[in-house]
């Protein structure tokens, strides 16, 4: 039996999975991510490094420059963006009963999109920006439109993105129902994260059974808790399984 066979088999036999995810589950659906060679962190952006472009820091005091960089390197993909077929597989496996929880560090909203409705988003959503000021919400295609920095059609205060900036904190509950899910299931998959943003990738630590399942198409990601390391595309693995 090969190893896919073999994962095949840990997951027709559990009714108690839990997904983690990162940006690599959405490269199928034309978003890029940020750590693969073509990814965001492959080029400097006005010689700035995009970590701290996308901090909270860098947005207080060059929202124009931070709007811009991430218009064009991210929301813009997000907006044409379909689910995949591994989207369309987990929320599949819930429907199912099978799947518990999908936990994302993705902010592009495309889990809900396929019909996935346990969905934890530790790092918020594209699709709920607010206004500093007065905290009306506002869409994705709203702050694609907007000229520069995005500004409030009620008020003109600061359109804060949906998304939480490097140095802001984790919503605790998020965080919390996350560590739940995962120190309770007996199948982890692991899928599309190069398990390097802290404090989300530390949640691994808390699962305590002994199928984890790690699929990555970078060959050297591989975590030595995992039972079974996959290496390819999340899409066309997870829809296999
Ligand atoms: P990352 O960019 O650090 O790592 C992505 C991982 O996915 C890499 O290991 C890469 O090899 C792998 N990968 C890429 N395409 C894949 C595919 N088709 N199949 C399997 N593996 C694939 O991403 P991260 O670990 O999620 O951390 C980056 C942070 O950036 C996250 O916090 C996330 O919020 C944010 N982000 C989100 C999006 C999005 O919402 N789609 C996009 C970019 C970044
Ligand atoms: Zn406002």
């Amino acid at each position: 039996m090969d190893d896919l066979e073999k994962v095949r088999n840990i997951i027709s036999y559990s009714n108690n999975i839990v997904f983690f995810g990162g940006a690599g589950m959405s490269t199928e659906s034309g978003i890029p991510d940020f750590r693969s060679s073509n990814g965001i962190y492959s080029e400097e952006y006005d010689s700035y490094p995009p970590e701290y472009i996308l901090s909270n820091t860098f947005f207080k005091t060059h929202p124009d420059t931070f709007y811009k960089f991430f218009r064009e390197k991210s929301l813009e993909y997000m907006l044409d963006a379909e689910p995949n077929k591994g989207h369309e597989w987990l929320a599949e496996m819930e429907k199912k009963g099978k799947l518990k929880a999908v936990i994302t560090q993705n902010i592009d909203g495309l889990h809900q999109r396929a019909g996935s409705k346990k969905v934890l988003e530790l790092h918020g959503s594209m699709h709920e920006n607010y206004c500093m000021d007065c905290h009306k919400i506002f869409g994705l295609d709203y702050l694609v439109e907007s000229d520069e920095i995005a500004k409030c059609d009620e008020c003109g205060g600061i359109i804060h993105p949906g998304a939480v900036l490097f140095e802001e904190p984790l919503d605790t509950k998020t965080m919390n129902e996350a560590i739940c899910y995962i120190s309770h299931c007996d199948v982890l998959i692991i899928a599309g994260t190069s398990l390097n943003v802290f404090p989300a990738a530390g949640l691994i630590d808390y699962y305590q059974g002994d199928n984890l399942i790690l699929i990555d198409k970078n060959p050297n990601v591989t975590s030595s808790r995992a039972r079974f390391v996959l290496h390819g595309k999340a899409g066309e693995i997870l829809s296999q399984l």
